[in-house]
């Protein structure tokens, strides 16, 4: 995802302007259209759970968003989840650490990205991510959480 570091600036004034709930809904709103292009190339069936998982962190990386694992994964089949993750290597947000340090919102986009492909592929339900730990405020990675 290039030119990183004029999309963290873009994004990062989206944020002071409108603040990171719009942020937020931002990410989201683009990434469910951007999803369900890509359930229809990779042939995946939408909402088809745990199986894709590896396939949706690869898609992810692959789309530039930074490396993901999963720290916590539960999923029951109603949607209801508990799911813990971390991201790392995503330039977005390493741009936005090194330009904004811990005043950087970049992280709520990308959350609302996230966010979306979790319900879109993986059929978690009500997803609200929250951020535990941001490397724009000193730790090691992004450390996302949703519960419901
Ligand atoms: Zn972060």
């Amino acid at each position: 995802m290039l030119p990183s570091r004029a999309l963290a600036k873009d994004i990062q004034m989206i944020g002071e302007t409108n603040g990171e709930d719009f942020l937020y809904k931002l990410g989201y709103e683009g990434a469910r259209e951007g999803a369900k292009e890509l359930i229809k190339s990779m042939g995946l069936k939408p909402r088809s759970g745990w199986a894709a998982q590896k396939a949706v962190l690869s898609l992810l990386e692959f789309l530039g968003y930074g490396r993901s694992e999963f720290v916590v994964s539960r999923i029951a089949k109603d949607g209801h989840h508990r799911v813990v993750f971390r991201v790392w290597d995503n330039p977005v947000i390493e741009q936005a650490a090194s330009l904004y340090g811990p005043r950087s919102k970049v992280c709520s986009w990308f959350m609302g990205i996230y966010a979306a492909h979790g319900e879109m592929e993986l059929g978690l339900r009500n997803v609200r991510l929250k951020e535990n730990k941001c490397l724009c405020r000193g730790a090691t990675h992004c450390e996302w959480e949703t519960k419901w």
